[in-house]
């Protein structure tokens, strides 16, 4: 059981943000399950939705101002030529991710591969895989108290950097906390991070264990000691909920030691369910 309730940030509502429009973009390339189909090729068309602010350009009327959609067109054109995927699911996963890594402006995309010349015996109009991908601003919650908890934590804050699906990563400054939760045991070192990730929030989870288990995390005692604790506090917007994850965080307006740092980063942030900013949150504790 999974569900994203209430998502704003990847913008649901079609109006919520400007866009820039390709439409049936005709490319000759080799994807396909069979064989006949990589060896021969065949017509696609790709529309693409390239959601931006086009705001400054449209005040400055430059095109420095804005995402070029001659460049992007080829861009497109020339992915979809070298590159050859079995799935119209994974070329259209693969190529928003490569829109999305080149043009820094574009902050989603949607993205419709059609191939009109499927190898399909009734007579048909059209088929086509559609995908809505793009970045969401993400709040962690870091802590760890053992080991040199201090490189630990920058040691995190390093790989989430190097991850292609991560950008614009930012850390709050580390603060040194007493033990939640009635375990006896050392001080914690704290520190929010912000970022922005192309991920979904099962798959950030995974990540963010990866990253724990580099460190040796070990789960023995529930809110024991640690090497290293990565916590998702907000998804954008996302309430979102599964048997294994919670977001927002079920515990982080109790927590001073997620608030106060995250309160350096995001004040203003408002918490999705309980409808306070972040900075009301630490307020009120
Ligand atoms: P804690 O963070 O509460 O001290 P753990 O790090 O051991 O304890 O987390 C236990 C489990 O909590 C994780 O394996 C994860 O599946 C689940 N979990 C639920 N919601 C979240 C969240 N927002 N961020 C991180 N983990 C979460
Ligand atoms: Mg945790």
């Amino acid at each position: 059981m999974s569900k994203i309730i209430y998502d704003y940030q990847t913008c649901n509502d079609d109006n919520f943000m400007d866009r820039i429009r390709i439409k049936g973009l005709k490319v000759f390339a080799h994807h396909g399950v069979y064989d006949f189909e990589t060896e021969k090729g065949q017509n696609f068309y790709v529309n693409a939705d390239l959601f931006c602010d086009t705001r400054k350009a449209g005040k400055s009327d430059e095109l420095s101002d804005s995402t070029n959609y001659g460049e992007v067109c080829e861009f497109i054109k020339v992915w979809m030529e070298k590159n050859t995927y079995k799935l119209l699911e994974a070329v259209a996963e693969n190529l928003s991710k490569a829109i999305l890594l080149k043009y820094d402006l574009i902050k989603h995309v949607r993205l419709e591969i059609c191939k009109p010349e499927a190898p399909i015996q009734i007579p048909f109009e059209n088929v086509s895989v559609e995908v809505k991908r793009g970045w969401t601003t993400v709040f962690l919650s870091a802590g760890s108290n053992m080991g040199d908890s201090d490189n630990i934590l920058k040691g995190a804050i390093d790989m989430l950097n190097k991850d292609s699906d991560m950008k614009d990563v930012k850390a709050s400054k580390f603060i040194v906390t007493k033990p939640y939760g009635g375990v006896d045991q050392d001080d914690f070192v704290n520190c929010a991070i912000r970022l922005d990730t192309l991920l979904d929030p099962e798959t950030l989870l995974d990540r963010l264990h990866e990253i724990e288990s580099f460190y040796k995390r070990e789960r023995k005692i529930h809110w024991g000691p640690r090497t290293l604790d990565l916590d998702i506090v907000f998804f954008g917007k996302s309430v979102y909920e599964s048997d294994r994850l919670i977001i927002p965080h079920v515990d982080m307006q109790n927590r001073a030691f997620v608030l106060e740092p995250l309160a350096e980063l995001a004040p203003n942030f408002r918490h999705p369910i309980l409808n306070k900013s972040v900075e009301e949150l630490l307020n009120s504790l």
